[in-house]
Protein backbone atom coordinates (compact mmCIF):
# COMPACT_ATOMS: atom_id res chain seq x y z
CA UNK A 1 0.00 0.00 0.00
CA UNK A 2 1.39 3.61 -0.90
CA UNK A 3 1.77 5.68 2.19
CA UNK A 4 2.40 9.15 0.29
CA UNK A 5 2.50 10.95 3.30
CA UNK A 6 5.20 8.64 5.20
CA UNK A 7 7.06 9.18 1.78
CA UNK A 8 6.99 13.09 1.53
CA UNK A 9 8.54 13.56 5.02
CA UNK A 10 11.93 12.02 3.00
CA UNK A 11 11.25 15.62 0.67
CA UNK A 12 9.73 17.93 3.10
CA UNK A 13 12.99 19.93 3.77
CA UNK A 14 13.68 20.57 0.24
CA UNK A 15 10.00 21.62 -0.49
CA UNK A 16 10.45 24.52 2.09
CA UNK A 17 14.56 24.99 1.39
CA UNK A 18 13.38 25.39 -2.72
CA UNK A 19 10.16 27.50 -1.41
CA UNK A 20 12.54 30.14 1.15
CA UNK A 21 15.11 29.79 -2.14
CA UNK A 22 12.17 31.04 -4.40
CA UNK A 23 10.98 33.18 -1.57
CA UNK A 24 13.77 35.12 -1.66
CA UNK A 25 14.70 35.47 -5.22
CA UNK A 26 10.81 36.87 -6.48
CA UNK A 27 10.64 37.25 -10.21
CA UNK A 28 7.78 39.45 -11.56
CA UNK A 29 5.62 38.48 -15.10
CA UNK A 30 7.49 37.70 -17.53
CA UNK A 31 10.63 37.70 -15.73
CA UNK A 32 10.55 34.47 -14.07
CA UNK A 33 13.85 33.43 -15.72
CA UNK A 34 15.63 32.48 -12.68
CA UNK A 35 13.01 30.23 -10.74
CA UNK A 36 12.62 28.54 -14.42
CA UNK A 37 15.78 27.85 -14.48
CA UNK A 38 16.00 26.28 -11.22
CA UNK A 39 12.76 24.50 -11.96
CA UNK A 40 14.66 23.03 -14.73
CA UNK A 41 17.41 21.90 -13.01
CA UNK A 42 15.54 20.16 -10.04
CA UNK A 43 13.61 17.93 -12.79
CA UNK A 44 16.50 17.32 -14.65
CA UNK A 45 17.25 15.66 -11.72
CA UNK A 46 14.61 13.23 -11.96
CA UNK A 47 13.76 10.71 -14.67
CA UNK A 48 12.00 13.67 -16.01
CA UNK A 49 11.61 14.50 -19.85
CA UNK A 50 12.07 18.91 -19.88
CA UNK A 51 11.41 21.22 -22.29
CA UNK A 52 11.90 24.99 -21.25
CA UNK A 53 10.96 28.00 -22.74
CA UNK A 54 7.32 27.07 -23.58
CA UNK A 55 5.07 30.17 -24.23
CA UNK A 56 7.48 32.38 -22.67
CA UNK A 57 9.22 31.34 -19.03
CA UNK A 58 7.33 27.92 -18.86
CA UNK A 59 8.99 24.52 -18.05
CA UNK A 60 7.05 21.47 -18.78
CA UNK A 61 7.72 17.98 -17.07
CA UNK A 62 6.87 15.06 -18.69
CA UNK A 63 7.11 12.00 -16.71
CA UNK A 64 6.02 8.23 -17.95
CA UNK A 65 4.81 6.03 -15.77
CA UNK A 66 5.27 2.34 -16.47
CA UNK A 67 1.63 0.97 -17.19
CA UNK A 68 -1.06 2.34 -19.83
CA UNK A 69 -3.21 4.62 -18.65
CA UNK A 70 -4.52 8.50 -19.06
CA UNK A 71 -1.95 11.75 -19.17
CA UNK A 72 -2.68 14.09 -16.27
CA UNK A 73 -1.60 17.66 -16.25
CA UNK A 74 -0.73 19.78 -12.93
CA UNK A 75 0.50 23.35 -13.00
CA UNK A 76 1.97 25.52 -10.49
CA UNK A 77 2.36 29.59 -11.42
CA UNK A 78 5.84 30.75 -11.04
CA UNK A 79 5.34 34.60 -10.90
CA UNK A 80 5.59 37.40 -8.27
CA UNK A 81 3.77 40.54 -7.67
CA UNK A 82 5.40 44.11 -7.37
CA UNK A 83 4.53 44.07 -3.31
CA UNK A 84 7.28 45.33 -1.15
CA UNK A 85 7.29 42.77 1.69
CA UNK A 86 6.82 43.84 4.84
CA UNK A 87 7.27 40.28 6.68
CA UNK A 88 9.75 39.17 9.88
CA UNK A 89 10.64 35.83 7.68
CA UNK A 90 14.77 35.38 7.68
CA UNK A 91 14.35 34.48 4.07
CA UNK A 92 12.42 37.97 2.80
CA UNK A 93 12.52 39.38 -0.30
CA UNK A 94 16.12 40.07 -1.58
CA UNK A 95 14.20 42.06 -4.55
CA UNK A 96 13.09 45.11 -3.03
CA UNK A 97 9.54 45.95 -4.37
CA UNK A 98 8.70 42.24 -5.73
CA UNK A 99 7.29 39.97 -3.53
CA UNK A 100 5.61 36.39 -3.80
CA UNK A 101 2.61 37.36 -1.86
CA UNK A 102 0.10 35.23 -3.65
CA UNK A 103 2.21 31.88 -2.78
CA UNK A 104 3.20 31.06 -6.05
CA UNK A 105 6.82 30.67 -4.58
CA UNK A 106 4.84 27.47 -2.40
CA UNK A 107 3.22 26.20 -5.87
CA UNK A 108 6.73 25.60 -7.32
CA UNK A 109 7.79 24.25 -4.30
CA UNK A 110 5.02 21.54 -3.76
CA UNK A 111 4.84 20.63 -7.77
CA UNK A 112 8.17 19.84 -7.78
CA UNK A 113 7.64 17.73 -4.21
CA UNK A 114 5.00 16.21 -6.03
CA UNK A 115 7.34 15.32 -9.28
CA UNK A 116 9.75 13.78 -6.62
CA UNK A 117 6.86 11.43 -5.15
CA UNK A 118 5.65 10.54 -8.67
CA UNK A 119 9.21 9.89 -9.53
CA UNK A 120 9.78 7.50 -6.64
CA UNK A 121 6.64 5.81 -7.76
CA UNK A 122 7.01 5.32 -11.08
CA UNK A 123 6.83 1.32 -11.33
CA UNK A 124 3.23 1.83 -9.96
CA UNK A 125 2.61 5.15 -11.91
CA UNK A 126 0.08 4.67 -15.15
CA UNK A 127 0.20 6.95 -18.20
CA UNK A 128 1.96 9.69 -17.92
CA UNK A 129 2.42 13.08 -15.77
CA UNK A 130 2.70 16.55 -17.65
CA UNK A 131 3.84 19.22 -14.94
CA UNK A 132 2.96 22.88 -16.41
CA UNK A 133 5.20 25.51 -14.77
CA UNK A 134 3.43 28.80 -15.79
CA UNK A 135 4.71 31.73 -16.21
CA UNK A 136 2.77 35.08 -15.85
CA UNK A 137 -0.30 34.42 -13.77
CA UNK A 138 -0.50 37.91 -12.20
CA UNK A 139 -0.39 39.97 -15.42
CA UNK A 140 -4.44 40.01 -15.91
CA UNK A 141 -5.55 39.58 -19.96
CA UNK A 142 -2.08 38.14 -20.87
CA UNK A 143 -1.41 35.73 -18.93
CA UNK A 144 0.79 33.18 -19.48
CA UNK A 145 -1.78 30.06 -19.54
CA UNK A 146 -2.25 30.98 -23.21
CA UNK A 147 0.80 31.18 -24.72
CA UNK A 148 1.36 27.44 -23.10
CA UNK A 149 -1.45 26.23 -24.35
CA UNK A 150 -0.51 27.63 -28.30
CA UNK A 151 2.79 26.19 -27.62
CA UNK A 152 1.63 22.86 -27.29
CA UNK A 153 1.62 22.67 -23.35
CA UNK A 154 -1.77 20.00 -23.81
CA UNK A 155 -0.86 18.58 -26.43
CA UNK A 156 1.78 15.60 -27.23
CA UNK A 157 0.63 13.84 -25.04
CA UNK A 158 -2.59 15.09 -25.18
CA UNK A 159 -3.95 16.01 -21.51
CA UNK A 160 -6.87 14.32 -20.36
CA UNK A 161 -7.72 15.75 -16.87
CA UNK A 162 -5.82 19.04 -15.68
CA UNK A 163 -5.19 20.09 -11.82
CA UNK A 164 -3.90 23.14 -9.99
CA UNK A 165 -3.77 24.22 -6.67
CA UNK A 166 -3.78 27.25 -5.09
CA UNK A 167 -2.25 28.15 -1.52
CA UNK A 168 -4.98 30.49 0.41
CA UNK A 169 -4.49 32.68 3.19
CA UNK A 170 -7.89 33.36 4.37
CA UNK A 171 -8.66 29.17 4.94
CA UNK A 172 -7.55 27.32 8.11
CA UNK A 173 -4.13 25.15 7.34
CA UNK A 174 -4.36 22.03 7.01
CA UNK A 175 -8.02 22.58 5.18
CA UNK A 176 -8.14 21.74 1.49
CA UNK A 177 -11.45 24.12 0.01
CA UNK A 178 -13.35 23.45 -3.64
CA UNK A 179 -16.42 23.35 -5.28
CA UNK A 180 -17.77 21.96 -7.96
CA UNK A 181 -18.58 24.18 -11.31
CA UNK A 182 -17.78 27.69 -11.36
CA UNK A 183 -14.60 28.51 -8.52
CA UNK A 184 -13.39 31.54 -9.61
CA UNK A 185 -15.29 34.28 -11.83
CA UNK A 186 -13.97 36.37 -15.41
CA UNK A 187 -12.91 39.76 -14.46
CA UNK A 188 -14.10 42.23 -17.43
CA UNK A 189 -11.55 45.40 -16.99
CA UNK A 190 -13.55 48.34 -18.46
CA UNK A 191 -12.10 51.58 -19.20
CA UNK A 192 -14.59 54.83 -19.71
CA UNK A 193 -13.28 58.23 -21.05
CA UNK A 194 -15.84 60.79 -20.10
CA UNK A 195 -15.48 63.47 -22.97
CA UNK A 196 -17.44 66.87 -21.31
CA UNK A 197 -16.01 70.78 -21.94
CA UNK A 198 -14.35 72.18 -19.83
CA UNK A 199 -14.06 75.69 -18.49
CA UNK A 200 -13.99 77.98 -15.20
CA UNK A 201 -15.15 76.34 -12.04
CA UNK A 202 -17.43 79.71 -10.78
CA UNK A 203 -19.45 78.71 -14.18
CA UNK A 204 -20.42 75.09 -14.63
CA UNK A 205 -23.52 76.11 -16.88
CA UNK A 206 -21.11 76.97 -19.69
CA UNK A 207 -19.39 73.82 -19.54
CA UNK A 208 -20.23 70.22 -19.40
CA UNK A 209 -18.63 68.78 -16.27
CA UNK A 210 -17.19 64.99 -16.52
CA UNK A 211 -16.59 65.22 -13.00
CA UNK A 212 -20.26 65.35 -12.14
CA UNK A 213 -21.01 63.02 -14.80
CA UNK A 214 -18.42 60.62 -13.49
CA UNK A 215 -20.32 60.65 -9.50
CA UNK A 216 -23.51 59.77 -11.32
CA UNK A 217 -21.84 57.10 -13.02
CA UNK A 218 -20.54 55.05 -10.12
CA UNK A 219 -23.91 55.50 -8.63
CA UNK A 220 -25.75 54.43 -11.81
CA UNK A 221 -23.43 51.69 -12.20
CA UNK A 222 -24.54 49.87 -8.66
CA UNK A 223 -27.72 49.91 -9.97
CA UNK A 224 -26.94 46.59 -12.27
CA UNK A 225 -26.44 44.52 -9.60
CA UNK A 226 -29.76 45.50 -7.44
CA UNK A 227 -31.88 46.03 -10.41
CA UNK A 228 -30.68 44.45 -13.64
CA UNK A 229 -29.44 40.89 -13.05
CA UNK A 230 -31.18 38.36 -10.76
CA UNK A 231 -30.31 38.89 -7.36
CA UNK A 232 -29.41 35.17 -7.14
CA UNK A 233 -26.31 35.36 -10.00
CA UNK A 234 -22.78 36.78 -8.40
CA UNK A 235 -22.24 39.51 -9.78
CA UNK A 236 -19.97 42.58 -9.10
CA UNK A 237 -19.24 46.33 -10.79
CA UNK A 238 -16.23 48.07 -9.45
CA UNK A 239 -15.13 51.70 -10.39
CA UNK A 240 -11.13 51.54 -9.20
CA UNK A 241 -9.89 54.54 -10.48
CA UNK A 242 -10.80 57.97 -11.41
CA UNK A 243 -8.19 60.70 -13.04
CA UNK A 244 -9.43 63.78 -13.80
CA UNK A 245 -8.77 67.61 -13.83
CA UNK A 246 -5.79 69.79 -13.02
CA UNK A 247 -6.26 72.51 -10.41
CA UNK A 248 -8.71 73.66 -8.18
CA UNK A 249 -10.74 76.19 -10.53
CA UNK A 250 -10.95 74.64 -13.48
CA UNK A 251 -13.45 72.36 -14.86
CA UNK A 252 -11.58 69.61 -16.95
CA UNK A 253 -13.07 68.41 -20.37
CA UNK A 254 -12.09 64.85 -19.53
CA UNK A 255 -12.67 62.23 -17.17
CA UNK A 256 -11.07 58.68 -17.00
CA UNK A 257 -12.83 55.79 -15.02
CA UNK A 258 -11.23 52.10 -14.56
CA UNK A 259 -12.34 49.52 -12.97
CA UNK A 260 -13.86 45.71 -13.38
CA UNK A 261 -16.80 43.33 -13.79
CA UNK A 262 -17.31 40.02 -11.83
CA UNK A 263 -19.62 37.11 -13.00
CA UNK A 264 -19.85 32.93 -13.24
CA UNK A 265 -21.46 32.61 -15.66
CA UNK A 266 -21.42 33.90 -19.56
CA UNK A 267 -25.31 34.60 -19.60
CA UNK A 268 -24.86 37.38 -16.57
CA UNK A 269 -21.53 38.61 -18.63
CA UNK A 270 -23.09 38.93 -21.67
CA UNK A 271 -26.12 40.79 -20.23
CA UNK A 272 -24.16 42.63 -17.46
CA UNK A 273 -21.87 44.08 -20.29
CA UNK A 274 -24.69 45.41 -21.97
CA UNK A 275 -26.25 46.68 -18.82
CA UNK A 276 -23.32 48.46 -18.51
CA UNK A 277 -23.27 50.05 -21.50
CA UNK A 278 -26.46 51.25 -21.75
CA UNK A 279 -26.49 53.02 -18.27
CA UNK A 280 -22.48 54.96 -19.19
CA UNK A 281 -24.22 55.70 -22.79
CA UNK A 282 -27.36 57.28 -21.40
CA UNK A 283 -26.00 58.80 -18.73
CA UNK A 284 -23.26 60.55 -20.17
CA UNK A 285 -25.67 61.25 -22.95
CA UNK A 286 -28.45 63.27 -20.01
CA UNK A 287 -25.53 65.45 -19.26
CA UNK A 288 -24.91 66.70 -22.69
CA UNK A 289 -21.00 64.41 -22.62
CA UNK A 290 -20.01 61.85 -24.84
CA UNK A 291 -18.68 58.68 -24.03
CA UNK A 292 -15.82 55.89 -25.23
CA UNK A 293 -15.79 52.74 -23.16
CA UNK A 294 -13.20 50.24 -23.67
CA UNK A 295 -13.54 46.31 -22.27
CA UNK A 296 -10.50 44.75 -21.90
CA UNK A 297 -10.31 41.72 -24.67
CA UNK A 298 -9.53 38.25 -24.21
CA UNK A 299 -9.76 38.25 -20.64
CA UNK A 300 -9.69 35.47 -18.24
CA UNK A 301 -12.60 32.87 -18.81
CA UNK A 302 -14.75 31.50 -15.64
CA UNK A 303 -12.51 28.32 -13.94
CA UNK A 304 -15.03 25.67 -13.86
CA UNK A 305 -14.73 22.62 -11.84
CA UNK A 306 -15.32 19.68 -13.92
CA UNK A 307 -18.48 18.06 -11.81
CA UNK A 308 -17.38 14.35 -12.08
CA UNK A 309 -13.93 14.86 -11.97
CA UNK A 310 -14.37 17.19 -8.93
CA UNK A 311 -16.68 14.67 -7.16
CA UNK A 312 -13.70 12.49 -7.62
CA UNK A 313 -10.93 15.02 -5.82
CA UNK A 314 -12.89 15.42 -3.08
CA UNK A 315 -12.91 11.88 -2.05
CA UNK A 316 -9.19 11.89 -2.71
CA UNK A 317 -8.50 15.03 -0.74
CA UNK A 318 -10.70 13.73 2.36
CA UNK A 319 -8.43 10.72 2.24
CA UNK A 320 -5.39 12.62 3.16
CA UNK A 321 -4.77 12.36 7.02
CA UNK A 322 -3.78 15.71 9.11
CA UNK A 323 -6.27 17.29 6.34
CA UNK A 324 -9.82 18.57 6.38
CA UNK A 325 -11.92 19.28 3.13
CA UNK A 326 -14.68 21.64 2.87
CA UNK A 327 -16.85 22.83 -0.40
CA UNK A 328 -16.34 26.42 -0.05
CA UNK A 329 -18.16 29.02 -2.22
CA UNK A 330 -16.81 30.67 -5.39
CA UNK A 331 -14.64 33.20 -5.68
CA UNK A 332 -14.89 36.09 -7.54
CA UNK A 333 -10.84 36.61 -8.11
CA UNK A 334 -9.91 35.39 -11.33
CA UNK A 335 -7.17 32.94 -12.29
CA UNK A 336 -5.91 31.63 -15.81
CA UNK A 337 -5.98 28.25 -14.87
CA UNK A 338 -9.22 28.66 -16.51
CA UNK A 339 -7.86 27.96 -19.75
CA UNK A 340 -6.13 24.48 -18.86
CA UNK A 341 -9.01 23.65 -17.95
CA UNK A 342 -11.29 24.73 -21.25
CA UNK A 343 -8.81 22.53 -22.73
CA UNK A 344 -9.38 19.18 -20.39
CA UNK A 345 -11.88 18.85 -17.37
CA UNK A 346 -10.24 19.25 -13.89
CA UNK A 347 -10.64 20.78 -11.01
CA UNK A 348 -8.72 24.15 -8.98
CA UNK A 349 -8.69 23.96 -5.30
CA UNK A 350 -7.42 26.21 -2.29
CA UNK A 351 -5.05 24.52 0.36
CA UNK A 352 -5.43 26.74 3.51
CA UNK A 353 -2.36 28.55 4.93
CA UNK A 354 -4.01 30.46 8.06
CA UNK A 355 -2.64 29.83 11.16
CA UNK A 356 -2.52 33.00 14.09
CA UNK A 357 -0.07 30.86 16.22
CA UNK A 358 2.45 31.27 13.28
CA UNK A 359 1.04 35.02 12.79
CA UNK A 360 -0.11 33.70 9.26
CA UNK A 361 -3.05 35.93 9.67
CA UNK A 362 -2.98 37.87 6.19
CA UNK A 363 -5.10 37.31 3.20
CA UNK A 364 -2.76 36.74 -0.39
CA UNK A 365 -1.69 39.92 -1.96
CA UNK A 366 -0.96 41.86 1.22
CA UNK A 367 2.83 42.80 1.70
CA UNK A 368 2.35 40.70 5.14
CA UNK A 369 1.34 37.88 3.41
CA UNK A 370 3.02 34.83 5.65
CA UNK A 371 2.71 31.04 5.08
CA UNK A 372 2.96 28.26 7.13
CA UNK A 373 5.20 25.52 5.49
CA UNK A 374 3.70 22.62 7.05
CA UNK A 375 0.82 22.40 5.06
CA UNK A 376 3.15 22.39 1.66
CA UNK A 377 3.60 18.45 2.06
CA UNK A 378 -0.05 18.00 2.15
CA UNK A 379 -0.57 20.10 -1.20
CA UNK A 380 2.69 18.19 -2.73
CA UNK A 381 0.51 14.59 -1.12
CA UNK A 382 -2.65 15.85 -2.68
CA UNK A 383 -1.32 16.61 -6.53
CA UNK A 384 0.62 13.21 -6.56
CA UNK A 385 -1.96 11.53 -5.46
CA UNK A 386 -4.38 13.30 -7.90
CA UNK A 387 -2.09 12.17 -10.40
CA UNK A 388 -1.75 8.40 -9.54
CA UNK A 389 -5.61 8.03 -9.34
CA UNK A 390 -6.99 9.94 -12.40
CA UNK A 391 -3.81 8.19 -14.87
CA UNK A 392 -5.21 5.06 -14.08
CA UNK A 393 -7.59 3.79 -17.12
CA UNK A 394 -10.92 3.10 -15.38
CA UNK A 395 -10.89 4.55 -12.25
CA UNK A 396 -12.84 8.03 -13.26
CA UNK A 397 -15.55 8.81 -16.06
CA UNK A 398 -13.57 10.05 -18.59
CA UNK A 399 -15.16 13.46 -20.28
ZN1 LIG B 1 -2.50 36.53 -6.98
ZN1 LIG C 1 -2.12 33.50 -7.24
Amino acid sequence: MIDLLKDVREFEDEIINTRRRIHQNPELSFKEYETARLVAQKLRRLRITVTAGVGGNGVVGLLKGSQPGRVVALRADMDALPVNEETDEPFKSKNRGVMHACGHDTHVAMLLGTAMLLDMHRDELHGAVKLLFQPAEEHGGRGGAKPMIEDGAMRNPRVDYVFGLHISGNCPSNVFALCKGPIMATPDSFKIKIVGRGGHGSAPHETIDPIFVSAQLINALQGISSRMIDPRKPFVVSVCSIHSGSKDNIIPDEAIMEGTIRTLEERVQTQAKANFTKIVKSVCRAFGASCEIEFMKDVYPVTYNNPAATKRVFSILREIRGTRTVECDPILGAEDFSRFLQKAPGTYYFLGTRNPKKGCIYPNHSSRFKVDETVLKYGAVSLAKIAMQFTQPNLVPNR
